[in-house]
């Protein structure tokens, strides 16, 4: 089969691989239909996670069908259309049992990672059960791509480790897909301003269109102080790191709210500079989190009933076999203004 392997920091190829098979009784094998590509993926082409060792068929996002299923998997058959989770649970383990299914002692991220990923032909998805999905039958293909990762991690990270209420003001640092994936989950909670602030205007128009009120390039304005004046010196009561950078953290620092949450959703390469001399006494609360994707489940009822329309954020469609052309498309996104590519197999 075909597949995009991993050959060390820089290195990638599209190759012949041998099609993954069945290995414990709880596995299924999907024939992969639309997988993409993450902005994990190129932190990992960076050689930012050395757990992803060369000859690493990469990708944790994806839908497929069932081609084969072990004689433990009691959920899905064969034909069944599925929607494969970045986060693989097995849901029996202390962590899985706390809901912390990122942390899971079988599983949690290991596709693209530790195991082979999506960005094939064919995936081997262990702890079949409780690590898929099935797609309702008038869904919209592409849009259930974006509930593999994007959409669980936006809204789990973001929009409920940020405690978004009605009438909230929220700040969203960093406009790329799972920045904009909060911004869309955290409308279900009636916030009053949602404010994006990116160095990219083409992103923030984009924003704009998904439900953004305030923008501000923090390329060109000094996003503090123009943060400040849009809350009359309050600051937001929900500041969402969308970017994984020392400054974008600092700035959520310095624009949160007495009382406010500053949710990280960022990966973080660098130590950040903590300014508890000036929160100590400010009654924030600071969360981390790796998407559990526990409201996957949630999140495909409000994209099937149309309240959450996830397909917007696709820029780009290309076929597997153009999948090296598609990472220069998403790596340059500055140019190529991409969010999110789709990558078909059928
Ligand atoms: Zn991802
Ligand atoms: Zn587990």
């Amino acid at each position: 089969m075909k597949a995009l392997v991993y050959h060390g920091p820089g290195k990638k190829l599209l190759e012949d691989m041998p099609k993954p098979t069945l290995r414990e009784a709880s596995d299924a094998l999907v024939r992969i239909t639309k997988t993409s590509i993450c902005g994990t993926d190129l932190h990992i082409l960076k050689g930012d996670v050395p757990t992803v060792r060369a000859g690493r068929i990469l990708g944790h996002e994806g839908i497929g069908v069932i081609e084969e299923v072990g004689e433990a998997v009691t959920r899905f058959q064969p034909g069944d259309r599925v929607i494969i989770s970045c986060i693989t649970a097995c849901a029996k383990c202390e962590n899985c049992r706390r809901g912390i299914c990122s942390h899971c002692e079988q599983g949690g991220w290991i596709l693209g990672n530790t195991i082979d990923g999506t960005q094939a032909e064919f995936a081997r998805i262990p702890w079949a059960d409780t690590s898929l999905h099935h797609i309702p039958v008038d869904a919209n293909e592409e849009a259930m791509v974006m509930l593999s990762d994007i959409l669980p991690t936006g809204y789990e990270c973001g929009v409920l480790n940020g405690c978004v209420k009605p009438g909230d003001t929220v700040a969203i640092i960093g406009a790329g897909p799972v920045g904009m994936a909060a911004l869309l989950t955290a409308q279900l909670y009636a916030p009053g301003d949602i404010i994006m602030i990116d160095q990219d205007d083409y992103r923030l128009d984009v924003s704009k269109k998904l439900g953004a009120t305030r923008l501000i390039n923090n390329g060109r304005d000094q996003a503090v102080e123009k943060t400040l004046a849009m809350t009359l010196g309050r600051g937001v009561d929900v500041a969402i790191e969308a970017v994984g950078l020392p400054v974008t953290f600092e700035l959520c620092q310095s624009i949160i709210a007495t009382g406010g949450h500053i949710a990280n959703v960022g990966v973080h390469g660098e130590s950040v500079p903590l300014h508890l001399e000036a929160l100590w006494s400010q009654n924030i609360t600071i969360t981390t989190r790796l998407v559990d994707a526990v409201t996957t489940s949630l999140l495909l009822k409000t994209v099937s009933s149309g309240r959450l329309q996830p397909r917007q954020l696709i820029t780009h469609r290309f076929p597997l076999n153009e999948v090296m052309s598609a990472y220069d498309t998403f790596g340059n996104a500055a140019k190529t203004h991409a969010l999110k590519v789709i990558l078909t197999n059928e």
